[in-house]
């Protein structure tokens, strides 16, 4: 079978090399002049790699650990120490242990015991997401947490992440995920936590994994977006996109066309939703009919707006500074020196500020220097090292798809992988479900997909 892939992130490069491995033809399209999608690094000088977006993994992703085994990488991925801090009420506080925990002074004595046993009973009592499928974070967290705990540190964190319309509506099945997988507050997880990255940046799985969809007979096509997918008798038709197409934005539709349609007998899609649906001729789209489009337009994501920062300074002393103030107009400080020591990088410095915006925020509106004066004063309150003159280079990032936002009931509303249209498999971030979206889960995605097309081909 003749496959398109379009996309090269993780669950397009999983899925592609699955299909080759197993015999198939397949073409990877990429909008993006690089490979990784979400987790894409760029050269930020002397061939040093570093994520567009901050990047690590966590003890338990094992579809990703499992993966680098498979593909040669068996010693890639380093665990690290790592240190979490809350910023709010004009301090960083340490977050990182259940000792932490019971030292926060932002809530009473009281508040910090009923939080550590709420999650300690949520980790003994609770092995699926699926009691909590229809219930609100903040309603489980105000029962089991109280309210202190909502207001001073669950709400801020989900306001960061889900923005002030959708926060209060966050599913608790996701909470669930980033309460019990991630990590577990008892045994040696307790002392202190560690997280995982790759020796060479994410960008070493991702060129192991090109190298190896090649060597089976797959193309990997990057800056070779596609711009239309049709379907007739004889299969289905990609029409590709000119080189620098990224460069007019996501729409597909805003793509100059590069050539005649090329023919394939399946396509597999990971995409974000909004795209997909841009992505279909009319005819292809009646086809899928309004029950599966209705659930890919239900999909709502939050935009990252990210800034990566070259600095000539330690900025805190922490990897994650998490950001609990309404007043700095910023999510959080990730300073990937804190976590990889700068001798990786010949002794350079990086930091991100991180933030989740809605689509039309005027933050979106800034340029690089707009959005470091917009960010001076905050950047100033949490960081005492911090000065403009700190910063070498800097880089400014915008996805719009990067934060599914996943709300009570979100099964029900989920699309399946396999479409009513045999041979169209759609594999996005808006499909992992209870976790939280992420690199390992886009693997889980990209096995689950690669399967559900075989399947879903043979019913032709
Ligand atoms: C700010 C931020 C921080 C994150 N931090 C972490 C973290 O610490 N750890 C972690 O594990 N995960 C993290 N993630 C999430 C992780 O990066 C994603 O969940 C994962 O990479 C998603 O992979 P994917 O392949 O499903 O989607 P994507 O990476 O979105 O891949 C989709 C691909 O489709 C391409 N595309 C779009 N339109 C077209 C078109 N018309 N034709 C062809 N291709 C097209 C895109 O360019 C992209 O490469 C983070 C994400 C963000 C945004």
């Amino acid at each position: 079978m003749r496959v398109a892939v379009l996309g090269a992130g993780v669950a397009g490069l999983t899925a592609a090399h699955r299909l080759v491995l197993d015999g198939h033809g397949c073409a990877v399209y990429e909008r993006w002049p690089g490979l990784g999608g979400q987790a894409a690094t760029i050269d930020v000088g002397d061939g040093a790699l570093v994520e567009r977006y901050y990047h690590h993994l966590f003890p338990s992703d094992r579809h990703i650990a499992a993966l680098c085994e498979e593909i040669g990488l068996p010693d890639e991925l380093e665990w690290l120490p790592s240190k979490v801090a809350i910023f709010t009420g004009g301090r960083s506080h340490p977050f990182t242990t259940p000792l932490d925990l019971l030292r926060f002074g932002p809530l009473s004595p009281l508040a910090r015991l009923r939080m550590g046993a709420a999650v300690v009973l949520l980790q003994r009592r609770h092995r699926t997401a699926e009691p909590f499928a229809d219930m609100t974070a903040r309603d489980w967290v105000v029962r089991h947490m109280g309210r202190q705990a909502y207001d001073v540190v669950w709400g801020p964190l989900l306001r960061a992440k889900f923005g002030e319309r959708c926060a209060d509506r966050v599913s608790m099945a996701w909470l669930w995920s980033k309460l019990t997988l991630r990590r577990q507050i008892r045994g040696q997880d307790a002392r202190g936590e560690r997280l995982g990255y790759p020796r060479g940046s994410f960008e070493t799985i991702f060129r192991r994994l090109a190298e190896r969809i090649e060597q089976h007979g797959g193309r990997v096509l990057i800056d070779r977006p596609a711009t239309r997918v049709a379907r007739d008798e004889a299969g289905f038709a990609i029409t590709p996109g000119a080189p620098g197409s990224f460069r007019a934005g996501h729409d597909p539709r805003s793509f100059e066309p590069a050539g005649p349609p090329e023919r394939y007998d399946a396509v597999l899609a990971t995409v974000p939703s909004d795209v997909f649906e841009a992505l279909l001729d009319r005819r292809l789209a009646e086809e899928l009919g309004d029950p599966y489009l209705e659930r890919v337009r239900a999909a709502e994501y939050h935009t990252a707006l990210c800034l990566l920062m070259e600095v000539d300074r330690q900025l805190t002393d922490s990897y994650w500074t998490n950001v609990c103030d309404p007043g700095v107009p910023f999510i959080g400080v990730i300073e990937h020196t804190n976590f990889v020591a700068p001798a990786r990088y010949g002794g350079r410095r990086f930091a991100y500020v991180a933030n989740y915006v809605e689509e039309g925020d005027p933050l979106l509106e800034l340029d690089l220097d707009g959005l470091l004066d917009a960010y001076d004063d905050g950047l100033r309150r949490i960081s005492p090292a911090w000065s403009r003159d700190a910063v070498k280079q800097a880089w400014r990032f915008v996805e719009p798809a990067a934060q599914p936002i996943v709300t009570a009931g979100y099964p029900r509303r989920m699309p399946p992988l396999r479409t009513p249209v045999p041979g169209l498999v759609l594999a996005n971030t808006t499909q992992v479900y209870p976790e939280d979206r992420g690199t390992n889960y886009a693997v889980r995605l990209g096995e689950d997909a690669a399967a559900a097309l075989v399947r879903s081909a043979a019913v032709r």
